[in-house]
């Protein structure tokens, strides 16, 4: 958890204090180590909520894009509370997974928060398995002419976008997490960069498709801070320039 409450306020750890789990409500305290993430967590290091995992710099900087009042919200269904990792204004929740996750509580997390939610997992412990390849022959502009951004390939003389490629893509998964060969809501892959891998098809198999999605445009459509995309991207990672020709 990022968030505990104290004097009815969200508030993120710092070193010693304690607050409240906003779920069970019981005493939280701050853990802020130099390796882990501050974050808060329960004594005896139990979370009060079985979906729970640890905090990564990965969550954090995703839940903050949306903001302290849009991250780890309370949803109580049927007397079964849990705690979203991001709520939407539109009501849309957004469930972060960055390790493997067994196949029965993908569907039961489906279930729980129903229709209006969909996934953002972390591919970057599997992006050396996972290879994006696009029908589209780019192979005239691979060189030291161009430029291949996001909007297309650029001319680098003149600025001029020359080909914009089509946003149909095949993958190819080796060694695929066949957990979410069920999964029922639409899954975003962050690689790392600054697109999203928004899987259409054969999730969780040896091979389906998906569209490429900017970060920031993804934010804005679910009303997150589009900043943030920036401290997302890992200036390392360069996912497109992976897809195959
Ligand atoms: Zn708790």
């Amino acid at each position: 958890m990022l968030f505990a409450i104290i004097n009815s306020e969200k508030v993120e750890a710092s070193p010693k204090i304690s607050g409240a789990c906003p779920l069970c409500k019981k005493n939280v305290f701050s853990k802020c180590g130099e390796i882990n993430v501050w974050h808060w967590a329960h004594h005896k290091d139990v979370s009060c909520d079985s979906w729970y995992e640890p905090e990564t710099e990965w969550h954090k900087n995703w839940k903050l894009a949306f903001g302290k009042y849009n991250c780890e919200i309370v949803i109580s269904k049927d007397g079964v509370r849990h705690i979203a990792d991001i709520l939407t204004n539109d009501n849309v929740v957004i469930e972060l997974q960055n390790s493997p996750i067994p196949k029965p509580i993908v569907r039961r997390r489906e279930n729980f928060y129903g229709d209006g939610m969909l996934w953002v997992i972390n591919g970057k412990h599997f992006k050396n398995n996972f290879f994006i390849s696009s029908l589209d022959s780019t192979k005239d502009y691979w060189n030291s002419k161009y430029i291949h951004t996001p909007e297309g390939i650029v001319n680098k003389t003149t600025g001029e976008i020359v080909y914009v490629p089509k946003n149909n893509f095949t993958f190819i998964w080796n060694w695929p997490r066949k957990s979410w060969t069920d999964v029922q809501r639409n899954l975003f892959i962050d690689f790392g960069d600054e697109n999203l891998f928004w899987v259409t098809e054969g999730m969780g198999t040896n091979n389906g498709k998906g569209i490429l999605i900017s970060k920031e445009i993804f934010l804005n459509k679910y009303g997150g801070n589009t900043d943030f995309s920036k401290v997302f991207i890992d200036k390392k990672e360069k996912r497109i320039t992976n897809v195959q020709h």
